[in-house]
């Protein structure tokens, strides 16, 4: 038997934009992957595009990939840097005569697809230089004609592979559209800027990667890699394609469909667990026990092929708010703290009593369950920081004489020092009393007092946070 070949899988971004939905997904894909079978996830950054791609997207790519926790192995291979190793491949298939220069100008390429059109036929490369004699070929560079290199696609190939999430794939040579370009135009004694299918499988080839997980937009590409690993005398790696994110409407997701890259999900308040989660459940369905809500690790744990579906995945907000509740109902008010701190900070707050750690994880005690997204604790938390302004329902009770008067007695009874619960329940009662209406017409004006609302979490605990910072008494006084 052969030596089982090590699992090694790599994530290939073009840094031509920030980190997209789409690619994360792949990246969760790949790293569940290799995790579950203990092999290397690796990254191959695609900067060949010289003009679109950025130095700032490869960070943001990397900054995304380090937040949802998508550790890699070995550093990031630069794709640009090895440019050499792939003009020696080209310049191999021109040898073995699987490569040939095409000399056909733009407009000549233009009016065959027009004939083509005009026919009724998909637009294709004809294939016409492929066969040039040494005269013709002279001819054309004695005009001062440039080159692309063109890879021959025998048009009566079938090019088969069996597919990890798709089972049997087959495509005829035909379907590929002719010939195909691997480096682009540049004098016929050179070799231009080698292009995607030929530097990929080169770079796959190098990296000894295993298996290729990509989305299944790149299939087509897979039938052309494959006649490329045959001609160069490599072995290719197994292949998986899955399915695309959908919006809404069932298209693909797209930049119109306005928030698509990690960093928009990230400063609206999702936790990184949240959306790793929820792209894990993108088109893979968890076997029985595991539930919906998992980390990246228990997923690694059972993650295979076989439950990731064919058919495209739906976006689901509410599956995603959902799961981000679940993830913030569950942290502990240390952890929760540590992540809304920033947020309070970039607006002023927590400062001088509200600076106070252990008050402020109190805060969070209180608010974490009704939060399903971080920016919640940021709106939420605003009225303990800041005296609010009161709404029209707070507003109107304060005409109200039974709330005021059972405020003005409850002023005139609370302690400039510590208050505990109990201590406070009973000053409720006796504030009450004393003016002569129920318990629940005070506190209803002690909300109103406090937070400016009706609304609001639990009243006592509100109370007594605020009276820590020393803030209950003033805004009792302002109501009044
Ligand atoms: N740079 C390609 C992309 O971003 C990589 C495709 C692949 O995984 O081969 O789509």
């Amino acid at each position: 038997m052969p030596a089982a070949v090590p699992v090694r899988v790599r994530l290939a971004p073009s840094p031509t934009g920030t980190l997209h939905i789409g690619t994360a997904r792949t990246a969760v894909f790949n790293w569940l992957f290799a995790r579950h079978l203990g092999g290397a996830f690796l990254l191959r950054i695609e900067d060949t595009d010289r003009e679109r791609s950025k130095p700032e997207f490869t960070e943001n790519i990397l900054d995304g990939l380090r937040w949802l926790g998508l550790s890699w192995d070995e550093e990031p291979v630069v794709q640009s840097r090895r440019i050499e190793a792939h003009r020696a491949a080209i310049a191999q298939l021109l040898e073995s005569g699987h490569a040939y220069r095409c000399y056909a100008s733009d407009a000549e390429l233009a009016a065959m697809r027009e004939r083509q059109q005009a026919e009724g036929r998909a637009p294709r490369y004809d294939n016409l230089h492929r066969d040039l004699s040494p005269a013709q070929e002279q001819a054309y560079i004695a005009e001062g004609r440039e080159a692309v290199i063109r890879f021959r696609i025998d048009d009566g190939a079938t090019i088969t592979w069996n597919d990890l999430v798709r089972g049997e794939m087959r495509w005829a040579g035909s379907d590929l559209g002719g010939d195909m370009v691997i480096a682009r135009r540049a004098a016929a004694d050179a070799i231009g800027d080698p292009l995607y299918n030929l530097v990929v499988v080169v770079d796959d080839a190098a990296m000894a990667i295993s298996h290729v997980i990509r989305g299944e937009d790149h299939i087509a590409n897979t039938g052309k890699q494959l006649l490329l690993y045959a001609a160069l005398g490599l072995t290719p790696p197994l292949f998986a394609h899955t399915p695309l994110i959908l919006n809404q409407e069932g298209r693909k997701l797209s930049k119109r469909d306005g928030v698509t890259s990690v960093g928009d999900f990230r400063a609206m308040g999702y936790t990184a667990e949240a959306l790793v989660n929820y792209m894990t459940l993108l088109g893979w369905s968890p076997p029985e026990g595991l539930g919906e809500r998992f980390s990246l690790e228990q997923a690694a744990a059972v993650f295979s092929f076989d439950r990731v579906n064919r058919a495209g995945a739906r976006f689901d907000w509410d599956k995603l708010n959902w799961l981000n509740a679940q993830v913030l109902h569950g942290l502990a008010a240390g952890e929760l703290r540590q992540r809304l701190l920033p947020l309070w900070q970039a607006r002023g707050w927590g400062e001088g009593a509200g600076a106070d750690v252990a008050w402020q994880e109190d805060l969070c005690t209180l608010l974490g369950p009704s939060l399903s997204l971080l920016a919640d604790g940021v709106d939420q938390a605003a009225p303990f920081f800041t005296a609010p302004e009161p709404d029209e329902a707070a507003l109107a009770l304060r005409a109200d004489a039974g709330s005021r008067g059972a405020l003005s007695a409850l002023l005139e009874r609370l302690p400039e020092g510590p208050l505990d619960a109990e201590t406070a329940q009973g000053l409720l009662a006796e504030a009450a009393t004393a003016a002569g209406v129920k318990k629940g017409v005070l506190m209803k004006g002690l909300r109103a007092a406090l937070l400016g609302s009706l609304k609001g979490p639990d009243l006592l605990t509100t109370w007594l946070l605020l009276h820590r910072l020393g803030s209950d008494r003033e805004r009792i006084a302002a109501a009044l």
